[in-house]
């Protein structure tokens, strides 16, 4: 490990971004501070124990792909590889009015492997998978540089243009569009719809494999990181609500706290999410506000989390997605978890929901025990022992048409001013491996310019 002399850098944020900026930092000879507001770790990542059913559960199920290359190292670095499975290949079923139809690559080499996931899919006739075969084809060679104006309408549109139907984009683009973006197709950017199937489908049998965390979020990135960080001399500070930069002669000399308390520092990364990075800039002095400015247009979507505890096994699946139903994904945690239960939990994840965020606990109860019942035969004998809802109002950022511009480089104009979380310029959707891509761009920003 290459050691540079004593700096002090602050971390404001203690979610992925700030720990991932905290352990690169680290492994280049930095010993930073993580400042977080909260008194848990983990930030929109996190497990908790919930009043009502004494249960810890996650906000919301989390989970990742092959792709994510840099999350996979992260959870390696702190040493948590072994609270995650990754699958070999992408297989998943998908049910539509009680008909089920896989999505599953067969064992082939490259992206032969995910291109014949389709060839077994029901969902789709023989006709809507050549359509589909030929956009892949143009996201296979559509460029994506600075100058493409794909970012400039949603992805439904270029799809339609690029001879997709209902049916393709219903049973298909957007069963894989909705969880991944957090939004509907029609609200996404052409420019990120592209990008995502260009890294997921086009890439190796390997990339567009499901994660799951096998572990609580909050001990799998909360606590693991935290062992790391203090474990190599870093420090990890909750409870400080940072309420400003401190700037002396044009350059950042550390932060104050909303107690007053002043702590220096000679580089300070915000690791928070946009809405929560502007406020810290002073506002007298409006620093280079032309550069922070498009930061507050960032737009956020909700994702609402249904739990249910069931006195018996109603799924066999680890996970299954629907088509024309409200439940969209359901996850077996029972099974993933590898829980030795005699009952089953169900987690049903509600991506852009802002159908339901507004929902009482008791319509969404009536609601989804009925969809279930309705989705799995076996929940109709079963007993619902308990139910849970998790509503995460601010869950992702937006990536609608013409918001890229909105994604900030990690290297701020401000000297000494560095940006880490997931809405910055990662070329990731609003994901752990874009937050974690962040931490690492922040850090290694850091270094190069101590270093000169
Ligand atoms: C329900 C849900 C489901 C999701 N599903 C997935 C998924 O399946 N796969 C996936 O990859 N991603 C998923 N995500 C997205 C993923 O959780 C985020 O992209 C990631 O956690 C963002 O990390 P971050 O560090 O950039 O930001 P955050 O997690 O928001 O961290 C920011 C931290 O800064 C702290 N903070 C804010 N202001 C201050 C201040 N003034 N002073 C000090 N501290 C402050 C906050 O308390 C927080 O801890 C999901 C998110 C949610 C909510």
């Amino acid at each position: 490990m290459q050691t540079l002399p004593n700096h002090t850098v602050l971390i404001i944020g203690g979610g992925i971004a700030g720990l991932a900026t905290a352990v690169r930092l680290i492994q280049i000879g930095i010993k930073p501070i993580v400042l977080e507001k909260r008194p848990f770790l983990g930030g929109r990542a996190y497990s908790f124990t919930d009043r009502d059913t004494g249960t810890e559960i996650d906000n919301g199920q989390h989970v990742f792909i092959g792709a994510c290359d840099h999350f996979q190292q992260y959870i390696s670095v702190i040493g948590a590889s072994n609270q995650v499975r990754l699958e070999k290949r992408i297989g998943f079923p998908v049910l539509k009015h009680g008909k089920v139809g896989w999505l599953k690559a067969r064992k082939l080499p490259g992206p032969l492997a995910n291109l014949s996931a389709l060839f077994g899919y029901k969902h789709v006739g023989f006709i809507g998978k050549f359509r589909i075969l030929w956009a892949l084809l143009s996201i296979k060679t559509a460029r994506l540089g600075p100058t493409s104006t794909h970012d400039r309408f949603s992805f439904d549109d270029w799809l339609r243009d690029h001879a997709q139907t209902n049916e393709t984009i219903q049973n298909f683009w957007n069963l894989i569009i909705l969880p991944s973006l957090n939004d509907n197709i029609e609200s996404v950017s052409a420019h990120t719809g592209i990008e995502l199937f260009k890294v997921a489908l086009l890439g190796t049998a390997n990339n567009p494999a499901m994660g799951i965390p096998l572990f609580g979020l909050s001990t799998l990135v909360g606590e693991n990181a935290k062992k790391f960080i203090e474990g190599h001399g870093g420090e990890i500070r909750t409870g400080i609500n940072v309420q400003s930069l401190e700037i002396t002669k044009g350059r950042i000399s550390g932060i104050r706290t909303s107690k007053d308390q002043l702590i220096e520092g000679e580089a300070v990364v915000s690791a928070v999410p946009a809405s929560a990075m502007t406020p810290l800039l002073p506002s007298g002095s409006r620093v280079k506000e032309d550069f922070f400015t498009p930061a507050e247009s960032v737009r956020t979507a909700p994702i609402v989390a249904i739990h249910i505890w069931y006195d018996r096994p109603v799924m066999t699946d680890k996970f299954v997605a629907t088509i024309d139903s409200p439940l969209q994904w359901v996850f077996n945690d029972t099974d993933l978890k590898s829980l030795n239960e005699k009952g089953q939990h169900i987690v049903i994840s509600l991506s852009g929901a802002w159908k339901w965020q507004d929902k009482s606990k008791k319509q969404l109860r009536e609601i989804f025990t009925e969809e279930m019942t309705n989705t799995f035969p076996a929940a109709k004998d079963a007993n619902v022992e308990k139910f849970a809802v998790v509503k995460m109002l601010e869950a992702t950022f937006q990536v609608a048409p013409n918001s890229r511009k909105q994604r900030l480089s990690q290297r701020t104009p401000l000297p000494g001013f560095y940006l880490a979380g997931d809405w910055t310029d990662t070329g990731w959707p609003s994901t752990m491996e874009s937050a974690v891509r962040s931490g690492n761009l922040a850090a290694d920003y850091i270094a190069e310019d101590i270093r000169r």
